[in-house]
């Protein structure tokens, strides 16, 4: 059944709640979690701006017991959450570059790509994914609604700025013919109506075209405690299960998943038209290995204890530093930190400044709900505060010894999924 209430904010300049599952239509939904009220993540204000009233949104996440998707219990208005100036950019993390060049090494292997096949990629941000298309000589096309499609064209990386939808779709089909693969990267999650995004997906796709999608992983989000991942734009949290549910409503059959590693843990899900292609035994191991029905209920029960515990945990441990007179500051500023310094607390008292690497469209705001000013990095050297807390701690092996090596001696920390010096 199709949800009879898709909780549609856009165009409201406001919020809706989300009355029934946004993939099953099943109502009520079981409440997992409580983050309590949250800005949107990209409403980072100009340092030094008059302190003006700004919006802030419950933030709880729910269960569907029926298709076993776990979303987020309103939806905002698109408006709000990507405003056109919205500041980031896909290209800046090495993992990321890696994935997606891994993900078109083991896509054209697998699907055996020719040069004339068509690539779309939804939600292409700056390019950086579908590039690796464009360079094995394959024709491609970005989507992306923000101004960060101009860099993608500035960079000869054929991108549409829109918002992706059925008439986009048939557009594109009109113009470049069908795509033999669709990709869509981490804004599965976040477009509203999830059903009228397949239906575009479909009616581009060739008739033996594959859609591959890239969504954070809810298993893995609850393993690494990884609450910081739950904002606004992520209206859903999948498994292997629930995505498939929605593909299935479609006539789409999952014939391949498998973990990655980006964001702290995501997987690569390949769908075609039913009986296509053969399904490989990943899908049944990646099923089997997730919990349902109550074995879900209780793990959601344990991650709730734990996410309360991690933000306890975390002001002792900034409480010992500050009661020794040590300055804190914070290491980048990527959309999760916003979750995790308003869940936990964190002020101007506390950080003195969060740093971010030169270039970044962030140095110069405050972090969202915040006071705290977004700085060029390098001014942590001169500096040299006591302590600096990860934020984007899944990359931590990545951002540290770059950290040491730039010569910073102070304690590195990071805050989940237990806080503890590095
Ligand atoms: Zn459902």
């Amino acid at each position: 059944m199709r949800p009879t209430k898709i909780a549609r904010a856009a165009g409201t300049g406001a919020s809706v709640p989300v009355e029934c599952c946004q993939i099953c239509g099943h109502a009520p939904l079981e409440n997992a979690l409580s983050l309590s009220y949250m800005p949107p993540v990209n409403q980072m204000v100009k340092i030094g701006t008059v302190p003006h009233q700004q919006p802030w949104f419950p933030t709880n996440l729910f269960y569907c017991s029926k298709c076993e998707l776990v979303q987020l219990g309103l939806a905002v208005d698109p408006v709000i959450i990507f405003p056109p100036e919205y500041p980031y950019t896909s290209g800046m993390t090495k993992l990321l570059r890696d994935n997606f060049a891994e993900l078109y090494v083991e896509s054209s292997k697998m699907l055996g790509l020719s040069k004339d096949d068509l690539i779309v990629d939804i939600g292409s941000n700056d390019g950086t994914l579908i590039s690796n298309f464009q360079n094995g000589g394959h024709r491609i096309l970005g989507i992306e609604p923000t101004d960060v499609s101009k860099i993608a064209n500035g960079r000869g990386i054929p991108t549409l700025q829109r918002y992706f939808g059925k008439a986009v779709a048939r557009e594109v089909k009109e113009q470049h013919g069908a795509a033999k693969v669709v990709t869509c990267a981490n804004c599965f999650a976040h477009i509203e109506d999830i059903h009228a995004i397949v239906e575009g997906i479909i009616e581009m796709l060739a008739p033996d075209g594959v859609f591959i999608s890239e969504s954070h992983y809810l298993i893995k989000l609850l393993e690494m405690l990884q609450y910081d991942t739950i904002y606004h734009e992520h209206l859903r949290y999948y498994s292997v299960g629930s995505i498939k549910h929605l593909l299935e409503m479609h006539g789409l059959e999952v014939f391949h998943a498998r973990p990655i590693p980006s964001h702290g843990g995501s997987i690569r899900v390949y769908a075609t038209r039913k009986g296509t292609r053969p399904v490989q035994p990943s899908v049944k191991q990646m099923l089997d290995a997730e919990p349902r029905g109550d074995a879900m209920r209780q793990r959601l029960k344990k991650f709730r204890d734990e996410v309360m515990l991690s933000k306890l945990r975390l002001h002792t441990l900034i409480r010992d530093v500050k009661e020794k007179g040590g300055r804190i500051v914070g290491i980048s500023a990527p959309s999760r930190a916003s979750t995790l310094f308003n869940y936990v607390g964190l002020d101007e008292a506390i950080i003195d400044y969060v740093c971010e690497i030169e270039g970044s469209l962030k140095i110069g705001r405050c972090m969202p709900g915040t006071l705290i000013p977004v700085v060029e990095e390098s001014r942590m050297f001169v500096d040299q505060p006591e302590c600096a807390i990860i934020f984007s701690w899944h990359i931590a092996d990545e951002l540290a010894p770059r950290l040491r090596a730039k010569g910073y001696k102070g304690m590195l920390v990071t805050p989940l999924p237990v806080p503890r010096a590095l």
